[in-house]
């Protein structure tokens, strides 16, 4: 399960860093000369600990979108089960309607049955011609009466069959539906409690860096991040390019920040750059 979290995880990081957005540069130049000089000894180490922050924070944020993602799945889930459940009743209840048509229908054919019988018998003991002949007219509306009937009852039943073979297809469906949903309960579950302590750990160790950098710096790092929409608010350069937004940096200044004497941003995207070396250590 731990392997699990862990590919997720992984996952979520390649999706991120691979949204080629450009953000609106976040911090101005002024802003980034207030945040810019750090006496020279510490700044290899502000810089470094800036980093390390930002992979907890956004190990902090992954651990956030998996159980983000997994209680709207169940949900989901929930949801479409109940819109089954529904259907198989609604279809229940249509058969039920078109059974009592057929029962009417069954009790129009015997009605036309016994009177068929009835007029047979009379047209035994008619007097004249224009008798007979009426109830001849009485005997064929009744025989086209049943006609009618049986076909309608016909055309009913396999309206039924239909419907039957709907409500046994949709009650699969809702038992794969079922299995699903435990599925994705259980694996909430284990998620829950199991990265409930690792964003506990997380979170502690988050604040102890954050005690650390100083509070000008700290609130930078906040606002770019927060503006920022992969939550990434520092980056190493990565083929000479900003690891953020992956704008080319010149030469020049991928030496100033291999220095990490200053804080420097990208020009492009305002996120704060850092030596690559950073994320091999
Ligand atoms: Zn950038």
């Amino acid at each position: 399960m731990a392997e699990k979290t862990k590919k997720r995880e992984t996952k979520k990081v390649e999706k991120t860093s691979t949204k080629k957005t450009a953000e609106k540069s976040t911090t101005t130049k002024s802003e980034s000369k207030k945040i810019g000089m750090l006496s020279d000894l510490s700044s290899v180490n502000k810089l470094r600990l800036l980093y390390e922050l930002q992979i907890i924070d956004s190990n902090i944020d992954n651990i956030k979108t998996i159980r983000g993602e997994l209680p709207l799945e169940v949900q989901d889930l929930e949801d479409e089960i109940i819109g089954f459940d529904t259907r198989v009743k609604n279809l229940v209840q249509e058969i039920k309607e078109i059974d009592g048509n057929v029962n009417k229908r069954k009790a129009n054919v015997e009605t036309s049955k016994n009177l068929i019988k009835k007029y047979e018998e009379q047209q035994k003991n008619v007097r004249n011609n224009r008798e007979f002949d009426s109830l001849s007219k009485e005997l064929e509306y009744q025989t086209l009466e049943i006609e009618l009937n049986e076909k309608i009852i016909k055309e009913l039943g396999v309206k039924i069959k239909d419907k039957k073979r709907e409500i046994e297809a949709t009650r699969a469906m809702v038992a794969d539906k079922k299995i699903a949903l435990e599925e994705k309960k259980q694996e909430l579950n284990e998620i829950t409690s199991e990265t409930a302590n690792d964003e506990k750990e997380l979170i502690g160790r988050s604040n102890e860096i954050k005690n650390l950098i100083e509070p000008r710096l700290l609130t930078a790092y906040n606002k770019i991040r927060h503006n920022a929409r992969n939550g990434l608010a520092v980056v190493t350069v990565k083929r000479d390019a900003c690891g953020g937004c992956f704008n080319k940096i010149p030469p020049q200044r991928q030496l100033d920040i291999k220095m990490s004497k200053k804080v420097i941003v990208c020009e492009y995207c305002g996120r704060i750059l850092v030596d690559s070396d950073f994320a091999n250590e």
